[in-house]
């Protein structure tokens, strides 16, 4: 079975593999297909196991806190919605998107496509579905919502007692087995098993002598075919002008980010006293009152990661148009890199969206939120977006101009 390296465009040829083992890019070391035992059982329990514990965390009391002899509880669902009450709807929409609605249509979906693995028939859809699957995996933001949750309970932790509710557990369960399906859904294999459940699609499968290869479902078509036959979708030889759009995003990105250091991400009002708190600040706060780790994690998601991450794209961006003939191993660990950490530094913005919802005792402690935590949620999104639209196989162009030469 022949199939073109998603991220350096190499032709290679996948044997039969046994349960276990995967299949890495001779030249640019990239992940295939990595062939999980009992990977349709698995999935489908995996993934229904997480449904049913996002649907309970719905249910019970998520957080207390207490302080000043009050009680504040919220659930899941309040948590998120506060913001929205406070006229920051686009954020509570951001945030109740990367926590509970991409992550649950995941679920479905994944849900959906293995039991038409399972039962082996091809349901209505299930095309649909699988690309869907590819696209919402990098936006599923929930154990970074976690993380921001123990970040927030260190802030408060000398203000009042934070009690963790039945739908907490639920939630963390939730994450575990969320991560364990994504884990598990190998996009190459799910991708050839829906092949092999439709046969007219099958006996289409060649390898022509010049060709394309689909993004969405790494199949390979003629150089001058507009479509991909097996899953639909539009056939780029690279993604269209993917350094425009990648330098545009980074630019926004960059402007975003002076807003979202300058303008205080939250305000705090303690007995009756209103202060502005930007992101820095709250870095410093946390640096004197001794929590280490807490303003390391921050600091490192908040400010360095986004930084690090616009540096490395503008740098590869900026080599690809320069013809660089040097390091395209180490480049494409690079872009890996950014698409890793990029969506960690949403962990502030979480905080904030605690820390209004949970603290509300009025005049005597309560918490608003700032502009800048909209901004930050900007910048965020467009720098994973501008991770996407870059075109790895880009890098290795160069390279194969080199050997063309030769
Ligand atoms: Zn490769
Ligand atoms: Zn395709």
């Amino acid at each position: 079975m022949h199939t073109a390296c998603h991220e350096c465009d190499l032709l290679v040829d996948i044997p039969d593999l046994p349960e276990g083992s995967k299949a890495v890019c001779p030249r640019c070391d990239y992940v295939i297909t990595s062939k999980h035992r009992n990977s349709q059982d698995r999935v489908l329990a995996y993934a229904i196991t997480a449904l049913i514990f996002l649907i309970l965390s719905f249910i019970f009391p998520f957080l207390t806190f207490s302080a000043q002899g009050q009680d504040r509880t919220v659930t899941l669902v309040q948590s998120i919605t506060v913001l929205a009450n406070e006229n920051f709807i686009s954020l509570s929409i951001i945030i109740f998107s990367a926590i509970i609605v991409i992550p649950a249509l995941y679920l479905l979906s994944a849900i959906y496509i293995y039991i038409s693995f399972k039962i082996k028939k091809l349901l209505p859809y299930t095309v649909t579905q699988l690309k869907l699957i590819g696209h919402l995996q990098h936006w599923s933001m929930a154990e970074i919502f976690l993380i921001g949750i123990l970040v927030s309970f260190v802030k408060i932790a000398s203000l009042a007692d934070v009690t963790l509710g039945l739908s907490f557990w639920s939630y963390v369960l939730f994450i575990i087995f969320m991560t364990a399906t994504i884990l598990h859904i190998d996009q190459h294999q799910a991708w050839r098993w829906l092949i092999a459940l439709n046969p007219e699609k099958q006996s289409k499968q060649h390898i022509p002598s010049d060709y394309k290869s689909c993004d969405v479902c790494m199949s390979l078509a003629e150089a001058g075919a507009e479509h991909c036959l097996v899953c639909g979708s539009k056939l780029h030889h690279r993604i269209e002008n993917s350094l425009q759009k990648t330098w545009a995003l980074l630019i926004t990105s960059v402007i975003l980010y002076i807003p979202a250091n300058l303008l205080p991400i939250m305000h705090t009002v303690f007995l009756g006293e209103e202060t502005a708190n930007t992101l820095l600040g709250g870095v410093l706060v946390l640096w004197k009152h001794g929590s280490y780790p807490i303003a390391i994690i921050i600091f490192i998601a908040s400010v360095l990661v986004p930084v690090i991450k616009i540096v490395i794209l503008s740098w590869l961006c900026y080599s690809i148009q320069s013809r660089s003939q040097k390091s395209f191993k180490q480049k494409t660990r690079l872009y890996r890199f950014t698409e890793l950490i990029g969506r960690w530094s949403m962990v502030d913005v979480f905080v904030v969206a605690i820390l209004v919802a949970l603290i509300k005792l009025g005049n005597i402690m309560s918490i608003y939120p700032g502009w800048g935590a909209v901004a930050f949620a900007g910048m965020v999104v467009t720098s994973v977006l501008a991770a996407m639209s870059f075109d790895p196989r880009l890098i290795w162009d160069n390279a194969n101009q080199e050997s063309d030469h030769e």
